[in-house]
């Protein structure tokens, strides 16, 4: 076969939490409609999470009924599948760091001897420490996929400079950092916990892998160039880097893939019940865990705001594993004008005109999901990303409130600015804020936005790249 026949043929795989899986599915359908085939890879476990709300065996059937051409395969982490990978995420994250890559080097393999007339390559999270490895090993183009804002990528990127300033792990240090290249000035309370915080054990790995994504020879990011552009311009100096953000509201394929890993709620009709803009929605995402003392605190203030809200309060928000997590009395308290959900459609709430704000975690996704609906937030950063993403959304785009750390909730505090976002002068100013940014967002997924633009840019540096190596 001549080489310009070649089909490219992408192996994806991505780290297997809702904020990772969610973009990695519209990614992979995205790429499909341009003509490029797919071998999505989930873990056993998250294959056996997703089935059981969906009652699907593959789930791109769908999708390849429409003409896509992506295949379906899943792989073992080396656990047992009734082991709980929620209750300690962390302890079962690094462990998995260790056991993946030789399940992952031997189906890259099959992969690559079970179709030798494809262009094979690999696009890979960006968090995981063995893609350059991989794709050393079998010839393989490495395409990094990052899940978070530039901004965060930039400064892990950027580590041995924080070190040479001594502001790396100096949590109590107000200090400004303001020479990393592409970003303004922040504080070390912006930094994401493995930057600050000394016993972070994801630290290390995060910090192999950005040694790692050096390497890769294409880097993309779900994010919106207009509102990170000196950080992307400046990473683009190092990278090919492309900005194809908010990948789930991009892109020409218009079918539906179950990307949720919970059975979702259907609260439209009690959201139908409730005015424009009044209703707060409260969720901290899929992973984090916080403390029974901060639910007890918020949901003091929930009920001190006297606002309508609905709280995600799914599995495993505490450490403790504790089902029972909110004050005695409080669901009781609040039943005429709060709902307590296990899991929702995020998206479809955020969209809803009842809701006025969302109090947030803020985990990129989430974040993300609430600019494409222009709702301001309340951030709550626990963990991870988080504090820079709340810098982004309070700082820079002023389109939230900062509601402190866990050391200093307290629930008149929480009260109070729950009032401040959802009515009133300042309520006007982040709605407005939120309306123009949502603008933004929106605009850059339009025929000739800057994400289609990336995006198709993006694949045909990629073809040419395949095509040459
Ligand atoms: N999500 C959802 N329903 C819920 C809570 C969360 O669909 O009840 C989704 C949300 O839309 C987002 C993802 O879960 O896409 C969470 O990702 P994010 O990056 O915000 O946080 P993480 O879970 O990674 O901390």
């Amino acid at each position: 076969m001549a080489e310009k026949q070649k089909k490219a043929h992408a192996i994806m795989i991505s780290m297997p939490y809702q904020g990772h899986i969610t973009p990695f599915v519209s990614l992979a359908l995205n790429l499909a409609s341009k003509g490029i085939a797919i071998t999505f890879v989930h873990l056993e476990s998250v294959h056996h999470k997703l089935s059981k709300p969906h009652h699907k065996p593959d789930l791109f059937s769908d999708a390849r009924q429409s003409g896509l051409d992506i295949r379906y395969a899943t792989i073992s982490d080396g656990f047992p599948l009734d082991y709980d990978r929620d209750l300690r995420p962390e302890l079962y994250w690094t462990a998995l760091l260790q056991t993946l890559p030789s399940y992952v080097d031997e189906f890259v393999g099959n992969v690559i001897r079970s179709d030798p007339h494809s262009l094979h390559f690999l696009i890979a999270d960006t968090v995981y420490v063995w893609p350059a490895a991989v794709a050393r090993k079998y010839n393989l183009l490495n395409v990094a996929f990052w899940t978070s804002p530039a901004l965060v990528f930039s400064l892990l990127y950027h580590l041995d400079l924080l070190k040479e300033r001594g502001h790396f792990l100096r949590e109590d240090d107000e200090a400004e950092i303001d020479y990393v290249p592409g970003v303004g000035s922040l504080r070390i309370r912006d930094l994401m916990s493995s930057l600050s915080k000394r016993g972070d054990v994801t630290g290390n790995y995060l910090f192999k892998a950005f040694q790692e994504v050096k390497k890769a020879d294409f880097v993309l990011h779900n994010t919106v160039e207009e509102v990170e552009s000196d950080t992307l311009s400046a990473l683009n100096r190092y990278q090919p880097t492309y900005a194809v953000g908010p990948i789930g509201f991009s892109g020409t394929s218009n079918v539906a893939v179950s990307k949720s890993l919970h059975a979702e709620v259907d609260i439209t009709k009690w959201l139908g019940s409730k005015p424009a803009g009044s209703v707060l929605y409260v969720s901290f995402g899929s992973v984090v865990q916080t403390s029974k003392g901060v639910i007890g605190e918020i949901a003091h203030g929930l009920r001190l705001s006297e606002v309508n809200f609905i709280w995600v309060a799914r599995a495993h928000l505490t450490a403790s594993g504790d089902a029972d997590v909110l004050p005695a009395g409080f669901v009781e308290e609040v039943e005429d004008r709060g709902l307590i959900v296990p899991w929702c459609d995020q998206i479809s709430v955020l969209s809803d005109p009842a809701v006025g704000g969302f109090l947030t975690h803020c985990g990129w996704n989430s974040v993300v999901e609430s600019m494409w609906c222009g709702v301001p937030m309340i951030c709550f950063p626990v963990t991870y990303d988080q504090p820079t993403n709340r810098k982004l959304v309070v700082n820079d785009w002023e389109i939230g409130i900062d509601l402190g750390d866990a050391a200093t909730l307290d629930r008149e505090g929480v009260a109070e600015k729950i009032r401040i976002l959802m009515s009133g002068d300042a309520s006007e100013r982040f709605r407005r804020e939120a309306g123009k940014v949502k603008q933004m967002v929106r605009d850059a997924v339009e025929a000739d936005g800057s994400s289609v633009n990336n995006f198709h840019r993006f694949v045909i540096d990629l073809d040419k790249k395949l095509r040459s190596t």
